[in-house]
């Protein structure tokens, strides 16, 4: 087993990553960046993205990210293939385990491992992913511009998103799995004062339906009594909540109950010096690109003020 000593770890490669990556980069700290299982992230399985500052045209997730790969790569990121599988923070340099085979020594480590949307693991979802099924309403919603779509989910997520939905779309449908929202007072308030959303009680999805190349053009839904109900949509939008993806690091740096990563006040700092995060990972409120890529900027900034201050 080989051992390697990195000045600046990255684990991820989703806008927080790559941000954090170029500016380490430029500030000669020699970052070694692991893209994990999704490489590019959760931006890969968007289709266009119209509001990252700097794209008039928009650009698709999968370009986006490319770019910025090409963007780290340019100012000299180690972009690596492969995955951590195990980490051992309880002492600098922190000990990194790559594909469960090689172990690396790293001085400091940005976190940036992001989030993944929770899916209700029916088969037609999976089938039409990207085809009228997403994730994320501020990203896809335009596309649904004047149709009929469908939020799932009855939190503060599903509030907005619909919100968000009912104002380019022509209706907007809740599935709501019980008889009452968790959304907080004001939000319920504003999906129940808003007229062309209307909020289906009890009803879990069955399938969705739809064709190969035109995508989704309904859901079968369940009412909780057992009878079915056929919704005409072509947009179907997943808002039932998000995994941050920290599992890993949570024996030894703080998570909230929700399992993001605490960072401390206006910085990306975690409890454990040397080690930061940024992006999704420890963000459950914006989850933006542009934002996870501000934090990766902080991120790296916070690094190198650290190394240099911990030489
Ligand atoms: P939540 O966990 O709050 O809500 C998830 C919703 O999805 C619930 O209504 C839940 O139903 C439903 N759900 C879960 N699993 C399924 C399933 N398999 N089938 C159908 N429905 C399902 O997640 P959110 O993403 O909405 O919010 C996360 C956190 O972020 C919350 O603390 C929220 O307050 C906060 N937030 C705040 C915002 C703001 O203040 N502006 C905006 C967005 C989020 P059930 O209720 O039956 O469990």
């Amino acid at each position: 087993m080989s051992t390697e000593n990195i000045k600046c770890l990255i684990i991820g490669s989703g806008p927080a990553g790559y941000t954090a990556a170029i500016y380490a980069s430029r500030a000669n700290l020699a970052p070694v960046l692991y893209e994990g299982i999704q490489p590019g992230g959760q931006l890969t399985t968007t289709t266009e993205i119209d509001n990252f500052p700097g794209y008039p045209e928009g650009i698709s997730g999968n370009e986006m990210m490319e770019d910025l790969k090409k963007q780290a790569l340019r100012f000299g990121t180690d972009v690596r293939f492969g995955t951590i599988t195990e980490v051992d923070l309880s002492n600098r340099p922190f000990k990194i385990t790559v594909d469960g085979e090689t172990d690396l020594l790293a001085e400091s480590l940005i976190i940036s491992t992001g989030a993944t949307a929770k899916y209700l693991g029916i088969e037609s979802e999976e089938k039409f992913r990207g085809q009228g099924v997403s994730a994320c309403a501020t990203c896809d919603g335009f596309f649904y511009k004047g149709k009929d779509v469908a939020v799932v989910g009855g939190g503060d997520t599903a509030c907005e998103e619909a919100s968000y939905l009912a104002g380019m779309c022509n209706k907007v449908y809740m599935i709501v799995r019980r008889d009452v929202l968790r959304a907080s007072q004001a939000m319920q308030e504003r999906v129940k004062n808003t007229p062309n959303i209307e909020i289906l009680w009890n009803y879990n999805t069955k399938e969705l339906t739809g064709t190969p190349f035109g995508g989704v053009n309904g859901a079968i839904l369940v009412h909780k009594n057992g009878t079915e109900k056929k919704i005409d949509i072509h947009g179907f939008f997943l808002a039932i909540g998000h995994h941050p993806n920290s599992e890993l690091f949570s024996k030894w740096v703080k998570t909230n109950d929700e399992g993001y990563i605490i960072t401390e006040g206006k910085s990306s700092k975690t409890n454990i010096p040397g080690v930061f995060a940024a992006g999704d990972v420890q963000d459950n409120s914006y989850r933006q690109a542009i934002t996870a890529a501000g934090s990766g900027c902080m991120a790296a900034m916070d690094a190198e003020r650290f190394l240099s201050e911990n030489k």
